[in-house]
């Protein structure tokens, strides 16, 4: 992949026209304004590796919210600009283009949040994480594809390795340890030996307790959001860190066999046709959760940003996820009506579910999920409009009328509007000395 005349022809092959244009326009304006632009970090790593990467990060030696604002005039996209970082996000169409004017970061303390200054190129890459992603194309007309390559990313890149720039490179930010795992599992990379060392070190000296939380929550996040994340979790457990991102969390066999069966899971479910959750990653989260005691699930409960449904449902999985599973199986062996599986699902998410089937047979699996839509949705045939038709007074009665109603249609005993309103009227004559004693009506 190294010569300028490559890296052209593989833009040429891999992209698509609009991102060619709008590199040819990138360039024409760079010109113009007498700034120098490149395409830089993850978009080239996946370039010259012949992955579809369309992240559009451009650096610009020079004023870079000034060549934002010009390029957003010039393709009538939408413009944000953050004047603290010199940095400035373009919206065109579906696309995003992040711009930012070339920096010299300095950390004030160890894991600190970086202070920014305008530099050139080689320092701006230099600051990055990895030498892969330290790479540059520049898009300027005269030079255009000119692979940019101070660090010997290219090397690496072909021979497979994640290596960081700086000795201290972990020290300084330790969220690097999870990226550098990330980037390896998912390209089937090695973390180079001595940048592993840094690692280690940098583990040993407990830089990664400085982070807050959000910052490594939003890493973990990013492994468990690739396609297969066990490889990567059973690194974080080589390197001990667990400890760190979830305490107590013990790495056995049992666990990597859940978690490595959730993409097929995913797929068996996408290829039935039914929903699957846009967000994998929370099955993940809630598989190794489930596998942590009260004391680390009340610690991810005060440590991690996350939203009060997961809250919820990380206390329900931990108190209630055995029965509920049992009752599962006992649904899946025995014949059951669908009503009862809507009670055993009622209070559960979709990817609490799958964590708790993680594991366990996957056309079982399937089923459920297909019950579990048709049990979604199924409505009564009546609606609030016929009950009042019906000369029943509104109220909390309609709700669990139209649910009893719901339950007898999921279980085949009513088919039709008719049947609905005889069950009605029964219901209420059966109900009615009931509500005159007690006081209320007990449907
Ligand atoms: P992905 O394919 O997962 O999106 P990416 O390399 O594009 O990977 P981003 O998180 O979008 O990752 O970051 C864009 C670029 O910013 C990276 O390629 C890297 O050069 C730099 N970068 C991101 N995070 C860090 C960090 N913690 N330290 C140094 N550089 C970073």
């Amino acid at each position: 992949v190294g010569t300028d005349r490559q890296v052209v022809d593989r833009m040429r092959q891999q992209l698509p026209p609009h991102i060619l244009d709008l590199f040819d326009d990138v360039g024409r304006l760079a010109d113009g304004e007498g700034v120098q632009v490149y395409v830089v970090g993850g978009f080239v790593r996946d370039l010259l590796l012949g992955v579809n990467n369309l992240d559009i990060d451009l650096v610009v030696e020079g004023d870079g919210i000034c060549f934002a604002t010009e390029l957003a005039r010039f393709l009538k996209g939408t413009l944000r600009t953050h004047e603290k970082f010199g940095t400035a996000v373009i919206r065109w169409g579906d696309q995003k283009i992040d711009v930012a004017t070339a920096r010299r970061e300095f950390y004030q303390y160890p894991a600190a949040l970086p202070q920014v200054e305008a530099s050139d190129l080689r320092q701006d890459l230099y600051r990055r994480d990895f030498t892969i992603n330290a790479l540059a194309i520049r898009l300027n007309r005269e030079r255009f594809g000119e692979l940019v390559d101070f660090f010997q990313g290219v090397k690496d890149l072909e021979q497979g390795l994640v290596r960081v720039l700086y000795n201290l490179s972990f020290v300084e930010d330790p969220t690097r340890i999870l990226r550098a795992i990330r980037f390896e599992q998912r390209y089937g990379f090695t973390i180079e030996p001595q940048t592993m060392g840094f690692a280690r070190e940098a583990i040993a000296r407990q830089m990664i307790r400085e982070l807050s939380y959000e910052r490594m929550v939003d890493e973990l996040i990013l492994i468990l959001s690739e396609e297969n994340p066990a490889p990567a979790l059973r690194r974080l457990t080589e390197l001990g860190l667990w400890e760190y991102l979830l305490p107590g969390l013990v790495w056995t066999p049992w666990v990597e066999v859940e978690v490595s069966a959730v993409p097929s899971m995913l797929k068996a479910l996408a290829e039935a046709g039914l929903p699957v959750p846009q967000r994998p990653w929370v099955v993940y989260f809630y598989i190794l959760a489930r596998h942590l005691s009260m004391e680390g699930v009340c610690f991810v409960n005060d440590h991690y940003p996350l939203k009060q449904v997961m809250r919820d449902d990380l206390f329900k999985l931990h108190k209630e996820g055995k029965d509920t599973n049992q009752a599962l199986m006992n649904w899946l062996r025995g014949d059951d009506p669908l009503s009862r599986l809507e009670s055993i699902l009622r209070d559960w998410s979709e990817e609490a579910i799958l964590a708790l089937r993680a594991g366990f047979s996957l056309p079982d699996t399937v089923r459920l999920f297909e019950a579990w839509r048709r049990i979604r949705e199924t409505r009564p045939c009546l609606t609030g409009n016929d009950l009042k038709a019906l000369k029943i007074p509104p109220g909390p009665i309609y709700a669990r009328i139209l649910n009893r109603l719901r339950r007898e249609r999921l279980d085949g005993r009513l088919t039709d509007a008719g049947a609905e309103r005889d069950f009605v009227r029964r219901l209420l004559q059966e109900e009615a000395p009931a509500s005159e004693t007690k006081g209320g009506n007990h449907v």
